[in-house]
């Protein structure tokens, strides 16, 4: 396909300017560009399929199953789009009077509200814009904490094998020592190494749960426990709270603080670089530590609060996305009581739905009760077929399905994460796991014509490493 640069023609224009209705000034010469601005020259229609041809040639969850592991909701609501446009939300600046954005102000309250209640947590911030971001605040937050208290030899923080690679990312960011300890033979964190692990120079644990193999941390309290009695404290990764919410909450495991994607479980789409909010919700003993400005209730008039003695300060310009926590408090407020913890269930049954119909040729990593994901191993494939997780992803794309999220975990060799979701009707996931079941049994009978795969696809196979390590994201113009 062409790009818009190569399909210019120079004397094809579709710019209709407005008169100009301000003074026009003569610039200063050595300010002005040398040569005119190099654009492409389209009509419209052109310019108009150009980008219907782009759209043809994405697979966006508009398109067909979607089963990208570890990103949670793929269907957002449109209702809570159009709620985040309203002009109420969209038309105010971030340093309009307090008196006048009362309802921007309410929109923050009423969110921590309803998401610390869903948490378990006493108290909860906006500012960090994205999951890790959100991790990086909360492990700020123990540290201060650890700092006032005198413990400043508290620097280590314990992250299993299972964890969300940004766990251990985050912690060293925050000056942290990791300390890693790998899981049992079933994917839990192993009580007796964490035991080994924990002492007074333990500041916390990050908990990813569920944990990356897609299983809920069987002995959570006693997690905790270990962790509170060795003077730690305990922190839950709870990028993919659509799992669990309405259902259980990490406050009432003994969590003192967490994040949430609100990218990901509360209606925002997630990938794709946009604005996202990774909320951080803490204990009460923690709230003095939070970004700063807080919102405060008097009188019936919302302000902020910047005069805070304990507060890490900032860690986002303003609010963070605010337009983020409108689409999730929509979210929150359309579901209600009932329907959170019936999303949970949903996510849950259907994920554990296809990883039965699968199971008749895959091999679960973890077979069990999963949640709102499961983890195939295709180890056994690769070594005796030459059948790999990369071979199947690529048959999925001739089939209209969007891979599921590839060697990933790194704990789980030839791993295939997939993660139907809480929105997918049965029909859907029945004609997805004949696919996943016919294309398995091709590969293995031809593993030849896998490797080949995919033929429909614009492009088959790209240099995903030299992609990765020089991509080329700019249009080179040959003069
Ligand atoms: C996605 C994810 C993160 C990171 O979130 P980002 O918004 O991508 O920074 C952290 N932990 C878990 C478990 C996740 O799934």
């Amino acid at each position: 396909m062409k790009l818009l640069f190569e399909k210019s023609i120079d004397s094809r224009k579709s710019s209709f300017l407005a008169e100009c209705d301000v003074p026009t000034i003569d610039l200063d010469k050595d300010i002005l560009r040398e040569q005119s601005l190099n654009l492409p020259y389209l009509s419209e229609v052109d310019i108009s399929r150009h980008y219907s041809q782009l759209e043809r040639r994405a697979h966006g969850v508009n398109n067909g199953f979607y089963p990208l592991g570890s990103c949670t909701m793929k269907y957002n609501p449109t209702i809570n789009e159009k709620v985040a446009k309203l002009p109420g939300f969209v038309d105010v600046h971030p340093l309009q009077p307090e008196e006048t954005v009362q309802g921007c102000l309410k929109v923050l309250a009423l969110a921590k509200e309803y998401l610390t209640e869903i948490t378990g947590m006493d108290d909860m911030t906006f500012q960090p814009a994205a999951g890790a971001h959100g991790e990086y605040t909360g492990i700020l937050l123990i540290r201060q904490y650890h700092i006032k208290h005198g413990n400043v030899k508290r620097n280590k923080i314990i992250v299993p094998d299972s964890a969300h690679g940004t766990n251990p990312a985050t912690a060293a960011m925050c000056g942290m020592e990791v300390i890693g300890i790998p899981s049992t033979e079933d994917g839990f964190v192993d009580l007796d190494k964490l035991r080994a692990a924990v002492g007074e120079d333990t500041a916390g644990i990050m908990l990813t749960n569920p944990n990356t193999l897609g299983i809920f941390e069987r002995d959570i309290k006693q997690i905790t426990q270990i962790v509170h009695d060795a003077g730690g404290l305990v922190y839950y990764d709870g990028a993919n709270l659509n799992a669990i919410m309405g259902v259980t909450r990490p406050g009432d495991m003994g969590f003192d603080c967490i994040h949430l994607n609100l990218h990901k479980t509360f209606a925002t789409p997630h990938g794709g670089g946009g604005p996202g909010s990774g909320a951080v919700g803490c204990k009460q003993f923690l709230a003095e530590y939070l970004p700063k400005p807080v919102i405060e209730l008097a009188d019936g008039q919302y302000s902020f609060v910047n005069d805070l003695e304990n507060s890490i300060g900032k860690v986002k310009s303003f609010y963070g996305n605010f337009l983020v926590v409108v689409k999730a408090l929509a979210y929150t407020m359309t579901l209600g009581n009932e329907g959170i913890p019936l999303s949970a269930m949903n996510a849950v049954l259907n994920a554990n739905y296809l990883m039965k119909l699968l199971s008749e040729c895959y091999t679960i990593a973890k077979p069990g009760i999963c949640m709102h994901e499961f983890v195939i191993t295709m180890d056994k494939e690769a070594k005796e077929h030459h059948v790999t997780a990369n071979d199947i992803a690529k048959l999925l794309i001739d089939h209209e399905i969007h891979p599921p999220t590839v060697y990933f975990p790194l704990i789980v060799p030839e791993a295939l994460m997939v993660e139907p979701t809480e929105t997918e009707g049965k029909e859907t996931l029945d004609e997805a796991a004949e696919v996943f079941l016919s294309i398995y049994r091709n590969a293995i009978n031809d593993p030849e014509s896998a490797h080949k795969a995919p033929v429909l696809a614009p492009i088959g196979r790209p240099d995903g490493v030299g992609a990765a390590r020089n991509p080329i994201l700019r249009y080179k113009n040959e003069d």
